[in-house]
């Protein structure tokens, strides 16, 4: 059998997970935790970042810090993994789902500005929707697949509205715009290290910021908001979120990988590519010139992309769609869609992710591929 994109645990795991059970310091304080988010401050380039259980708590603890209240609008792509929209829901606010780019993927920022010009008023330094009057209160873009939009073009629509910026940035460690790494461009920028992110701690997430007191108060919140170093005294309801020393030191040792991890990602996407230009009616994501990408999970775009599945899966080889579009879900069905052609479901239908384990082999790598020349004959 063939996975999609599982772990890849071969430098100090055991050693560190060790150190944390021989010394007992398993939970919620601990070295590898600071030493965790000192690491992801120093890779990313952001000043403070403040480990969380996951990448969904980390998103609804940036929405809590910036005032996102109930009733408020968040705009996000219609294509994400469903953890962007549940984080919006927990809030008791309303995902704005806004249509997606046929070749990058990206939320479509002609599309958003359109929106933004038509669609909205600012007053009093907030932003409003002209229909029904709620706030659109926070922007949230997510880095799909680790590939980046325009960011400057983004940035100062979001400036001109007074939007203030959270970037789910959970698929796009190791990925660039113009040479600043994601999660930096807005106020805050959320990571995730699930069990097939780029690293992973089993379960885990961070959230970056430049902002100090941003950072002082992620930390409260995620530690209950207790005030007092002795008394029980808690200031605010806050949440049990932080990330355990034991998976944070899963975590540290993951991140001293993390160069040779995306070499080897940068590899797999490069022989991917060569071997299925050309193949059948198969395309690539487009990336701008401006992004490094990460190379995160290998995924391309054909009419076939579900026969292909089937193909694969025969072969024993996991390949899988894409999310379905958020605008289709049961959930999230009446929320404000907005869109002139639906482009999400055409992308949802034709992307397919295939094989691309840091720990992959040419030999498995070879063996997809000819599943998929089988198919088309080619
Ligand atoms: C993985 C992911 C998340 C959530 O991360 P968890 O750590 O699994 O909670 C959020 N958004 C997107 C787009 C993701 O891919």
């Amino acid at each position: 059998m063939i996975p999609l994109s599982v772990p890849h645990l071969a430098g100090n795991e055991w050693k560190y997970v060790k150190d944390c059970l021989d010394t007992g310091w398993i939970s919620s304080v601990g070295s590898y935790v600071n030493r965790f988010e000192e690491q992801m401050a120093a890779f990313t380039g952001a000043k403070y970042a403040v480990a969380c259980m996951n990448g969904t708590t980390a998103l609804q603890v940036c929405q809590r810090l910036i005032g996102v209240e109930a009733g408020d609008y968040v705009i996000i792509p219609n294509i994400t993994f469903i953890a962007t929209a549940n984080a919006v829901a927990y809030m008791n606010a309303e995902s704005l789902l806004m249509d997606v780019k046929a070749d990058t993927w990206q939320m479509d920022l002609d599309l958003l500005e359109r929106f933004l010009r038509t669609e909205t008023f600012t007053k009093d330094g907030h932003c409003y929707a002209k229909k029904d009057g709620k706030r659109i209160a926070c922007l949230m873009p997510v880095h799909v697949l680790g590939n980046v939009a325009d960011m400057d073009r983004m940035m100062s629509l979001a400036d001109e509205f007074f939007i203030p910026v959270i970037e789910d940035s959970t698929e796009s460690l190791g990925s660039y715009y113009k040479g600043k790494h994601t999660g930096t461009f807005g106020l805050m920028g959320c990571f995730s290290y699930n069990g097939n992110k780029i690293i992973s701690t089993g379960g885990g997430g961070m959230i970056v910021t430049n902002d100090e007191a941003l950072a002082k108060r992620a930390k409260h919140l995620t530690t209950q908001a207790k005030i007092h170093p002795e008394e029980y005294i808690h200031d605010e309801i806050g949440y049990n979120y932080r990330l355990v020393n034991i998976l944070a030191a899963v975590g540290v040792a993951q991140m001293e990988q993390l160069p040779e991890f995306l070499t080897k990602k940068k590899y797999i996407a490069d022989y991917y590519r060569n071997a299925l230009q050309g193949v059948g009616d198969i395309t690539f994501q487009h990336v701008d010139s401006d992004v490094k990408v990460n190379e995160w999970l290998f995924t391309f775009k054909s009419k076939h992309s579900r026969q292909l599945l089937e193909a694969m899966k025969k072969a024993d080889i996991i390949s899988r769609p894409f999310w379905m579009p958020m605008n289709q879900l049961s959930m999230f069905k009446n929320n404000w869609y907005y869109n002139l052609e639906d482009v999400s479901n055409s992308v949802y239908k034709d992307c397919l992710s295939i094989p691309c384990s840091t720990g992959i082999t040419d030999e498995e790598m070879a063996a997809v591929v000819n599943v998929i020349k089988a198919y088309f004959k080619a």
